[in-house]
This record gives structure tokens, C-alpha cells and sequence, in this order.
């Protein structure tokens, strides 16, 4: 039985996973072992879906591969560790989900004039594409990554929403524009906004912590505060790519989340969805 009742409990559960099947750097059942030691109860992964404009996913014919390594997984640890098998989709690509448990919408790419360019990639691709796209505009190149959010929110039928203030993952040193201007905080908020009353579980992401780009999760406090005003559930993930940092953060993100309203936040106890305090 796990014990929730107590403020302290920091969640055990993390649904947001990658391997080396992708661009992780661990076997998934190195994440198990991973998970096991930091005394979770649920680990789900969520492997990049193919798409055909992007270098960093499954190949088709790598899909099933994936989903037996999962299976297997899931029976060799069954009574130790609910496993679960889902993927992340990239908003752009069709979804082909009826295999998963579930999934993850995420936008990576944003389309923009006939052409599709990444903002998860590198600092450099991000600007070039906001030199090539937008004549260096960066609030206009975020008011489409917000737009395109907005759309996937409204057509998904995903379980969560993955990091979905990606637009900040390079300017954690405000260089790049300033997140404060109503030009960038506007569409942000309206996106909060959308998600909080979608009722999807919108992610605390951590994933850019892990890897050096940045020392709060995203969404940060703007787009935190007005979730919760308008009532929407958050979970914890830190888009592991690396066993060694399964549950990065965790404990500030609670933190974060309490500081911006939140009382309670959401977590996978095998497929159930459960409310516990922050
Ligand atoms: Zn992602
Ligand atoms: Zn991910």
C-alpha cells in the first residue's frame, strides 16, 4: 500500500521515460533496475512515435521491437514494479496509438509557411529557423509554438500533455526573448489555459534540468499559477533519458508547484490515475 496521505510523499511514479531505443542512454530494463532502487511503483515508457520529418524517433519496423521488450518487461517484473507501455507523440505526425496503454502529446515540431522546423533540437536550429521563418521574430515564432499546442490540446486523445512550455527549453538565460513581454506571456497564458479545462494531465517536466539546459521544470510559474487557477491537474515527469536521473527534481517541482496554487498533484499507480498530496 502506498503511503500518499503524508505532504511529504514525493511521487514514486514516472510515465515519461526514454531507451536506447531512441536517444536514451540506458536498456529499458536498466531503467527498471533504475526505478526498483529509487523505490517506485510505476515506470512507464513512453519511446519517441515514428514521424517522418523527424531525426530523433522509432522507426516504423523498430515499433513492434519496442513494444516486446515492454511486454517482457512487464511480465518478468510483474508484483515488483507496474510497468507500462506507452509512447510520445509528436503532434505533427499521425497517431497510431491503439498498441500503447498510452500516450503523451507533445509538440517538437511547428510548421510553419510549408516548412516544419524542431524547437527541442539545438539553440541554433531554434534561431536559425527564426532568422529563415520568422525575420528573427522570436515572439512570433512562440505565439505559433502556443497556437500549435492549442490545436494538439483540442484534437488529442492523449492521456497527458507533454512539457508544453518547450519554447523556454534554451532561454533560461532570458537571452533569447524575455518570457515577461505580453507578446510571449499572452499566448502562454491562453495555452495554460486551454490545458487547465481540457481535464489532461499536464505535465511538470524536468527533462531540461537533467540535461543541463536549465535549473526549473516547464512549465514555470506563470503558466503553473494560471493551471491552477483554472483548475487543472498537473503529474510530475522527468522525460528520463537517463537511468540515473529518474526522478530529477522531483522534489523542487513539487515544491514549484505548491508555490503557484497547487494542493494536490497526479500520478500513474500502475494504469489508475491517482490524486495525492503535495
Ligand atoms: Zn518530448
Ligand atoms: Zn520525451
Amino acid at each position: 500500500m502506498i503511503d500518499m496521505s503524508s505532504a511529504d510523499y514525493i511521487t514514486r511514479s514516472n510515465v515519461h521515460s526514454h531507451t536506447r531505443f531512441v536517444d536514451g542512454r540506458d536498456t529499458a530494463e536498466e531503467m527498471v533496475s533504475a526505478a526498483l532502487a529509487l523505490g517506485f511503483h510505476t515506470l512507464g515508457f513512453s519511446e519517441h512515435g515514428h514521424a517522418d520529418y523527424d531525426d530523433c524517433c522509432m522507426a516504423p519496423a523498430q515499433e513492434p521491437e519496442y513494444r516486446a521488450e515492454v511486454r517482457r518487461l512487464k511480465a518478468k517484473y510483474a508484483g515488483r514494479l507496474d510497468i507500462l507501455l506507452g509512447y510520445e507523440h509528436d503532434w505533427l505526425s499521425p497517431a497510431h496509438v491503439s498498441e500503447y496503454e498510452y500516450y503523451i502529446e507533445s509538440v517538437h515540431y511547428v510548421s510553419k509557411a510549408g516548412t516544419i522546423f524542431c524547437v527541442d533540437d539545438t539553440r541554433q536550429r531554434l534561431t536559425d529557423a527564426a532568422e529563415a521563418l520568422y525575420g528573427g521574430d522570436m515572439y512570433a515564432l512562440c505565439r505559433d509554438y502556443f497556437d500549435t499546442v492549442c490545436q494538439s490540446i483540442e484534437g488529442t486523445n492523449a492521456a497527458i500533455l507533454g512539457h508544453i512550455e518547450l519554447a523556454m527549453k534554451f532561454n533560461e538565460a532570458r537571452n533569447l526573448f524575455d518570457d515577461a513581454d505580453p507578446r510571449y506571456l499572452g499566448p502562454a497564458l491562453e495555452c495554460a489555459e486551454l490545458a487547465a479545462k481540457s481535464g489532461l494531465l499536464i505535465e511538470i517536466n524536468t527533462g531540461a534540468m537533467a540535461k543541463g539546459y536549465r535549473t526549473d521544470p516547464y512549465p514555470g510559474a506563470a503558466m503553473l499559477r494560471r493551471i491552477s487557477e483554472c483548475g487543472g491537474r498537473i503529474l510530475l515527469s522527468s522525460d528520463c533519458h537517463d537511468a540515473r536521473l529518474l526522478d530529477h527534481s522531483f522534489g523542487l517541482a513539487e515544491a514549484l508547484a505548491k508555490a503557484c496554487g497547487f494542493r494536490t498533484a497526479w500520478e500513474y499507480q500502475g494504469a489508475r490515475q491517482v490524486e495525492y498530496l503535495l
